[in-house]
């Protein structure tokens, strides 16, 4: 198989051969033919998180050790079946729900593989990931079927459809009028438009710095454009129910959070780092949630899955390119020039 992979942090990723692996047992051998490129996978290509006030988390500490193949967006169609793999059968077509647990513990075996802690299985995390012809999965319940659903949009369903959609979940109740901030339209924030527009909720903000971007967030549903460069901003804000915050830095934060009416919530998505500091006595006073929302689980992959081949879930701007193309593609991303998502398609790969 051929894998384009991560030799050294912040380096063009290589192109790799390495030998085919055999599904053992509940495996499943995955040919990728489509694998979203999502801003996480630029902390993970950098080596490290920011966490503020000159502190990082380095990936090598939670096992992502170079070489390392990134993606946590993959298709593709079933290969090949370890003996005890039930339920799929070669050749169909599937999405790769990525976020996978030990599998042992309680919070795995209570569908919440994505708060494992005690033996993480993440593909393109801390396992071999989709920026690859070939991928391994541990268990045939981890895949899903999205016939009738365009194979690139399918792909990214797999983290920004699912993070959407989790971090949607986590808003209080709404009232009809109540007002809800998208803070920061790339890739996954343009999902949580069409995720929040799918679940019904009319007053949408749409929070950017790029007009391009706000422009697209209000063809996905958006009812509301906030340059949030306006020194305007924070006043125009004022009295949302929810803010999910894609960006998550201190300045997306505060916006966020100083905005709520009382009752109201800020969904922290975004990982671009740094810290928040803020005063203990409003938090209580204004009955306000600070939360944080990771990915999402598998049923609510399936809630997702579910919704788009309804066609009740816009798709974002996709563009596909060769997966010859990774490099510039992680490249465009870090620059901001990405309006909604690259696919990379693994069908022009020779293997
Ligand atoms: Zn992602
Ligand atoms: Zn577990």
């Amino acid at each position: 198989m051929i894998s384009y992979q991560i030799i050294e942090h912040g380096k063009p990723l290589q192109k790799v051969a390495l030998e085919t692996p055999k599904p053992q047992g509940t495996e499943v051998l995955v040919r990728i033919t489509r694998s979203g490129v999502c801003h996480s996978d630029l902390h993970i290509w950098h080596g490290y998180f920011d966490l503020g006030g000159g502190k990082r988390f380095y990936v090598k500490e939670r096992g992502c050790v170079p070489p390392f193949t990134l993606g946590h967006e993959p298709f593709g169609v079933v290969q090949a079946l370890g003996s005890k793999a039930k339920g799929v059968r070669v050749g169909q077509k599937r999405i790769v729900f990525p976020w996978i647990g030990c599998g042992k513990c309680a919070v795995c075996k209570a569908g919440q593989d994505n708060y494992c802690v005690s033996g993480s299985r993440i593909l393109g995390v801390n396992r071999p990931g989709a920026y690859s012809t070939h991928l391994l999965v541990p268990d045939p319940k981890y895949l899903l079927d999205a016939s009738g659903i365009d194979e690139a949009f399918a792909a990214t369903l797999a983290c920004s459809g699912l993070t959407a959609y989790s971090a949607s979940a986590k808003l209080p109740l709404l009232a009809r009028e109540d007002r809800v901030a998208i803070i920061g339209c790339g890739g996954v924030g343009l999902a949580g438009v069409s995720v929040l527009r799918a679940r019904g909720v009319k007053h949408i903000v749409a929070c950017d710095i790029d007009p391009r971007k706000l422009e697209t967030a209000a063809k996905l549903g958006a009812k509301y454009t906030l340059d949030t460069r306006d020194p305007q901003a924070a006043q125009q804000l004022a009295g949302i129910a929810g803010a999910i915050d894609f960006v998550g830095t201190p300045a997306t934060a505060a916006l966020g959070i100083a905005a709520l009416r009382k009752g109201g919530r800020y969904i922290l998505v975004g990982l671009h780092g740094g810290e928040l500091v803020h005063p203990l006595p409003p938090i209580a006073q204004r009955a306000i949630g600070i939360v944080g929302s990771y990915v999402g689980n598998l049923q609510e992959l399936k809630e997702v899955v579910a919704l788009a081949k309804q066609r009740k879930l816009k798709p974002l701007p996709l563009e596909t390119r060769p997966a010859a193309q990774a490099n510039a593609a992680l490249e465009d991303l870090h620059a901001g020039r990405v309006a909604g998502r690259v696919v990379l398609d693994f069908e022009t790969v020779a293997s």
